[in-house]
Order: C-alpha cells, then structure tokens, then sequence
C-alpha cells in the first residue's frame, strides 16, 4: 500500500522507493510469468500487527501461548485450501515454493535417495534436483526433459527413465511449461515404480483453482504451490496432501525446517484464498489462458519461434533465434520500453543459462489489470518491434524504444492496477 503518514516521516527513503516501485508497477506492462498483481484486501491482509506475533506448531496445538485469534485465522487458511483444492490436508505455513518443495523431500525421502524431476533447462525448477540446488546436491537426481521436435513431455521417455532409475520421489510441474501437465500418466508412472508423485504447481495454482487446467488433486500424493503466481495471493507456500502424508509433510514444514509461520502471510493467504473460490476469479484464470493463446497466435504471425509451438495456459516461451537475437539483450530493451519479461533457456539452448536463447512471458498480471486479447495483440507487436529494431542495431533501437515506450504509457494509463488505484 502508498506508504501512509506512520512510514514516511520515520523513514522518508525508502518510503521513496516504495513510491518509485507502485509508479514502476504501474507504469510498466508486467509480462513476467511468476508475478502478478494481488488486490487491495490481499495488500492489507498482509501488512498487519500479526507480524508481531510468534506461533510455532499448529492450530490447537502451539508452543505459545496467546494464539486465541491467529489460530483461528490459519485454520480458516487451512479450511479454505481444502476446500478450493478438494484436498483431505493443506499445510499453509511454509515461507516460500522452495521450502515447501524441501518439505516434500524431508518427509517422503532419505539423503542419497534416487529423486526425479524435470530438467532445469527444459522447464524444471531448481528443487526438483537441480544440481546447484541442495536437493542436487543431497539426492541422487535424475532428469525428463522434453522431445527436441514437440517441445512437450514425452511420457514414454518419462517412464522409460522411472523404470531405469527408480526413484522414489517424482516432481512434475517446471517454471517455464506452456503446456498441460499430464497429471494422470505421472500418476500411473508413479505407481509402476511405487514411487511418491508429488506436483508442483507453483505457475498454474489460479489455473487450477479456476478450472482452466486439470487438477492434480486425485493423482498426486502430495501438491506444492507457490501463492503468489497465477494464485495472486502474498509471497508464500502451501503443500496439499492425501491423509497418508499429511503427518509428515507437518512434521517436515515445522519443526523440520521451519520455526514460526509468518501470520501476516497467513492471514493475506487466507484472504486470496477466498477470492480464488468466486465466479470473478474464474472469469480471471480462463481470460489468462485465453490472454495467452491470443498473444501466442500474433507473435507466431509475427514470425517468432514459441517453444512446442504455443500454449496451453499463461505461459509463453519464444525462442528468439529466428529473429537473430539472444535472450538478454531483448529483455533489456524491452524492459527500456516498457514491457517487463525475463530471458530464459529454452530446450536444446545451444547458448549459456546467464546468456541464452530465449524469453519468457505470461499474462497473469496482465490479466488482473483487465487486460484482454485485443491488448495482448498490441504487446506482441511492441515485443516484434523491440526485438526487430534490436537486430538492425543501436541507432533504430534507441528509437523503438522511445516510440514503443510512449505507446505502452497510453496503455497503462488505461488499466488501473489492482491494490494500487482504487
Ligand atoms: C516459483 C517456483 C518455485 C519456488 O518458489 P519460491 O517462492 O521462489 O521459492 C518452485 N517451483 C516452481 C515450479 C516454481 O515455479
């Protein structure tokens, strides 16, 4: 929220950053696919006096005395993940998507144990065994990509690997797949190599909560999700399990690896939660999907190259080579005119992760500021315009930026930003 009379006079820089930060936000055309915007009660859900208040352990059963109200808000976070999700057990605690996922790997497996998960340059997050990540480091982690020609999970190759490698815990679910993750044949998977599956739905969570792309509920053991993505609640993390692993994932999240839940976050999470459940957000997560088909469809015309030819859900992943350009460089630029996104390897990247091929993009926030297909046609155009003027060089580059930039000013102008302008 604008930082109020109590902020600025206490401390007047960073009450200036955070002014600078909302013009920012408001002002730029935020493409990043892991972002979006939360709306004003989610905003001031989260910026309250439970933040001074300490509650290791769980509703009922606390190491604190004084929990009378904060229990009552974690049970009804709790209550309402359940309920959105359809699941016997929500965990609502963990401080982010990478502690949630560790919390999988302290309650399901052993160091050394055989993990899989998908790569990191096709797709993958880092804590599905990424070599750089500790869950790489503590596990033996073995990796499914996707076909160099379909740039889609080859579920065959996917049980071909299981069936060599038995590992003992499966992730599906990456950071950058524009396409429906097939929930069912991991299952089946899973259970050929007696394997827990465990479904990170970090990026899609609003999705699935909306009814715009299948639920894994059903088919995994055990759902991570972020809550802050296309769920468009507070920084956060909730683990969603069958009654077979509730125990442990608790046992994991606190005191496994955690001390007091941020209630703060609990109670914004709660909040967002409530909003998931409505007609509205529903409405919200098929526009993104359908956002992001439109966008896919004007840069495919515009002769950019979409990694497995387009998209399913929120997320687009364009291949820039065709166009003679890398991936950072473009980011750059178009962050200079106005549009926010950010450069990301794409399958097969014959370049470097700190300098690669590609961009990736989502409408979620977008979406959340009302935007729709007509619009997302004219932010294909302006990337097409970027990325082209970048090819030809410095001095038609400097000039689409300037044209660009202006042009994205009118839009913006025009879609107030949820939690900002009321
Ligand atoms: C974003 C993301 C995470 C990690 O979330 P953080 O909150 O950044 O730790 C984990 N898994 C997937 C698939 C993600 O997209």
């Amino acid at each position: 929220m604008t930082p109020t009379n109590a902020l600025r006079p206490v401390d007047p820089e960073i009450a200036e950053l955070i002014d600078a930060e909302e013009r920012r936000q408001r002002d730029t055309l935020k493409l990043i696919a892991s972002e979006n915007y939360v709306s004003a009660a989610v905003l001031e859900a989260s910026g309250t006096v439970l933040t001074n208040k300490y509650s290791e352990g769980y509703p009922g059963r606390r190491y604190y005395e004084g929990q009378q109200v904060i229990d009552q808000i974690e049970t009804r976070a709790v209550e309402r993940a359940k309920s959105l999700f359809g699941t016997p057990h929500a965990n609502v605690q963990p401080y982010s998507g990478s502690p949630a996922n560790l919390a999988v790997y302290l309650a399901t497996v052993k160091p050394g144990d055989t993990v899989m998960g998908m790569s990191l340059p096709m797709g993958g997050h880092l804590t599905h065994g990424w070599s750089v990540s500790a869950t790489g480091t503590w596990f033996n982690a073995v990796h499914y990509g996707v076909g160099r020609e379909t740039g889609r999970v080859d579920m065959d190759e996917v049980r071909e690997i299981a069936l060599r490698e038995r590992p003992k815990l499966i992730f599906c679910g990456g950071t950058a797949i524009p396409r429906v993750i097939d929930f069912p044949a991991f299952a089946e998977i899973a259970r050929e190599v007696e394997a827990v599956l465990a479904a990170d739905i970090a990026h899609i969570a609003g999705l699935v909560a909306g009814g715009a792309h299948p639920s894994p509920v059903g088919h995994a053991d055990i759902v991570t999700t972020t809550t802050h993505k296309t769920l468009r609640g507070p920084r956060g993390a909730m683990i969603l399990a069958n009654e077979e692993y509730a125990k442990a994932i608790d046992k994991a999240v606190f005191p496994g690896l955690q001390g007091g839940p941020h209630n703060h976050t609990t109670a914004g999470i709660a909040v967002a939660l409530r909003e998931a459940a409505t007609p509205e957000f529903a409405a919200y997560a098929q526009q993104i999907v359908a956002n992001a088909a439109a966008l896919a469809d004007e840069l495919l015309a515009r002769g950019f190259q979409l990694s497995s030819g387009g998209t399913d859900n929120h997320l687009v992943l364009i291949d820039l080579t065709s166009k003679g350009v890398a991936g950072k460089p473009a980011a750059k630029l178009l962050d200079r005119a106005g549009l926010e996104t950010n450069y990301n390897t794409v399958p097969y990247d014959p370049r470097k992760p700190f300098d690669p091929s590609g961009l990736r993009i989502g409408t979620a926030a977008l979406t959340s500021r009302g935007m729709r297909e007509g619009e997302m046609r004219e932010v294909a155009r302006w990337m097409d315009e970027v990325v082209t003027a970048l090819a030809a060089g410095e001095d038609t580059a400097e000039k689409a930026v300037a044209q660009v930039h202006g042009e994205v000013s009118e839009l913006t102008a025009r879609f107030p930003v949820p939690g900002l302008d009321r």
